[in-house]
């Protein structure tokens, strides 16, 4: 028993060495990895489940390194946020959908917003607003046209600061959506005060619809108290044609997952809303 419990003392210090010279090595080529051009974005649609009208996409970040191969954000994201090198990528996604989504205007693409994620860290930038604007006046995209994601989490780690930062992003004339909602602990007392235009129902709770019990009691009553907020909502990690057709039936305003479409490259982005929606 002794020699068993060592083997597997053994075993685990190996694996926590090894966990560890895989975060260190891809902090290292996270240091790199946008100025080597290893960084690109995907952009998932999301839609009216009212009418079916394309709303926007969601720019969601992909690393694809030379040797590792492609990254997982769900991986790296962690790791660059521990660094701080998240603020870094974070204002390059921003930059970098700004003006992808400008050059599809120009293109003749509808109108729709493009969603990108904010990082805790990069939402507590002093210069915050200033950086978004700036974004926004290099690209030449009008405001009304960036949605900005931060978490619940987020959001309400510090819910005075948040509401100051979120009412200055509005007054710049973008939009903000509160990520991965029912995962975190919002106050209703603070989410009224929070001008925040939409709720994201995480994907954990639509997984389970529409037989789980539990899942789609939760997923009513979001949506019903998103309709007494006067909030929009949308659900994400969308699959099947069992869970839109729940939530289009208790009120969901939009749905954004895969069975309408996964993350796609630009130029896949753009086959797809031809083959979809253009005469
Ligand atoms: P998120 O913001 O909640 O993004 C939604 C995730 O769900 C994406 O994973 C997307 O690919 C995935 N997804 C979409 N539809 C479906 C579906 O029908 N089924 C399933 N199973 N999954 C679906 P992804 O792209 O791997 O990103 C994971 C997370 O990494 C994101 O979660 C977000 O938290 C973070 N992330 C991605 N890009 C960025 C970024 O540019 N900045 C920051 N700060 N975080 C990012
Ligand atoms: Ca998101
Ligand atoms: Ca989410
Ligand atoms: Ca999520």
């Amino acid at each position: 028993a002794k020699q068993e419990g060592r083997n597997r003392h053994a075993f685990f210090t190996q694996e926590m060495q090894a966990l560890a010279m895989r975060r260190l090595q891809l902090e290292n080529a996270l240091r790199r990895a946008i100025e080597r051009g290893e960084m690109c974005l995907h952009y998932q649609p999301q839609i009216s489940l009212c009418n079916g009208s394309l709303i926007g996409v969601e720019a969601l970040l992909r690393w694809n390194h030379p040797t590792l191969g492609a990254i997982s954000p769900a991986e790296f994201i962690p790791v660059a946020e521990h660094t701080g090198q998240i603020v870094t990528i974070g204002e390059w996604v921003l930059r970098q959908a700004c003006v992808q989504l400008q050059q599809w205007r120009q293109a003749g693409l509808p109108s729709m917003v493009v969603a990108v994620n904010l990082s805790a860290a990069q939402f507590r930038q002093p210069d915050l607003v200033q950086r978004v604007a700036q974004a926004l006046a290099d690209s030449g995209l009008p405001a009304e046209w960036l949605e900005l994601e931060l978490t619940e989490s987020t959001a309400m780690h510090d819910p005075q600061a948040a509401i100051a930062t979120v009412d200055a992003l509005r007054a710049l004339g973008v939009h903000l959506s509160l990520d991965d909602f029912g995962t975190g602990y919002s106050s209703l007392n603070h989410l009224k005060r929070f001008q925040i235009g939409k709720l994201k129902i995480d994907q954990s709770f639509v997984r389970g619809l529409p037989d789980d019990a539990e899942d789609a009691g939760i997923v009513e009553t979001i949506i019903q108290m998103a309709r007494s907020l006067g909030l929009k909502t949308v659900a994400e990690g969308v699959e099947t044609e069992a869970q839109r057709a729940f939530l289009q039936q208790r009120g969901c305003d939009q749905m954004q997952g895969y069975l309408l479409a996964r993350p796609l490259p630009a130029k896949d982005f753009e086959s797809w809303w031809r083959a979809r929606f253009s005469p």
